[in-house]
């Protein structure tokens, strides 16, 4: 077996597992299995990964940093899959952001839905938009990974549905480490539902709900997740970054 072919099947044996898990997460919370998409995570993998997992059938793919994204997109623009950016946005990195992303799943702040607004008009895009939700603490600070506070989201999502060049499609979140949901994801994204059943009775074409990641997508297909970030149970652990 090549280096490449050895490669593509750790990722389908990888991916199998977590589409079973997906698969009965579903049937305990009797969802369909079409009701959650999962996002494969590849930060910090190279762009050949992106090429074997597309060949796997993988069709929704996510980085964390501008940067990097930008170089694996350009190296995949002939793959067929829908590039996700789930990481901290600096307003200086939206022009290049809006130049390769399908869905933004980090928008927290007002400042960024103007950078990203300007952004996707400058490109001619049209972009998929998340509230990105701290629930580090259910006060008006956001916490350091970044999100808007609970309070503060159905303002920015007014926000972006009146924004050109974007779309508002619902909300996301990480299981936070701290404050009263730490350790306790199912509370997390049970939570995050309730905000997003909020936002839907104002938008209620903003039904997407990004949740979960390879420790924690049971607890998020349980409180009704309709996309789950999944990384490291996929393409392994990540190499340490420098
Ligand atoms: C890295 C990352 C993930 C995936 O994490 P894993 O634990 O590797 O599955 C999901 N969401 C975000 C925002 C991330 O940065």
């Amino acid at each position: 077996m090549t280096d490449l072919t050895a490669r593509q099947a750790e990722l389908a044996a990888n991916l199998a597992r977590v589409e079973e898990r997906i698969g009965s997460a579903c049937v305990a919370a009797g969802r369909d299995r079409d009701e959650v998409t999962l996002i494969v995570v590849t930060k910090t993998h190279p762009a050949r990964d992106v090429r074997l997992l597309a060949e796997l059938g993988v069709r929704h793919v996510a980085e964390n940093r501008d940067q990097e994204a930008a170089a694996k997109a350009a190296e995949c623009a002939d793959v067929p899959v829908t590039w996700h950016f789930v990481g901290q946005l600096q307003t200086n990195k939206a022009r290049s952001v809006a130049s390769y992303a399908d869905v933004v799943h980090s928008v927290d702040r007002p400042r960024l839905v103007g950078a990203l607004s300007r952004a996707a008009v400058h490109h001619g895009r049209e972009l998929d938009c998340l509230v990105q939700v701290a629930l580090d603490a259910e006060s008006e600070t956001a916490g350091g990974r970044g999100g808007a506070a609970p309070g503060s989201v159905v303002a920015l999502g007014d926000e972006l549905a009146a924004a050109q060049g974007l779309r508002l499609a619902g909300v996301m979140t990480v299981a936070p480490l701290a404050g009263p949901y730490a350790g306790d994801p199912a509370a997390a994204f049970e939570r995050l539902r309730e905000i997003s059943t909020g936002l839907c009775t104002r938008h209620p074409a903003a039904t997407m709900v990004s949740a979960g990641m390879s420790a924690d997508l049971e607890e998020a297909v349980a409180a009704g997740a309709t996309h789950v970030r999944v990384g490291s149970a996929v393409l392994g652990e990540r190499p340490r970054l420098g």
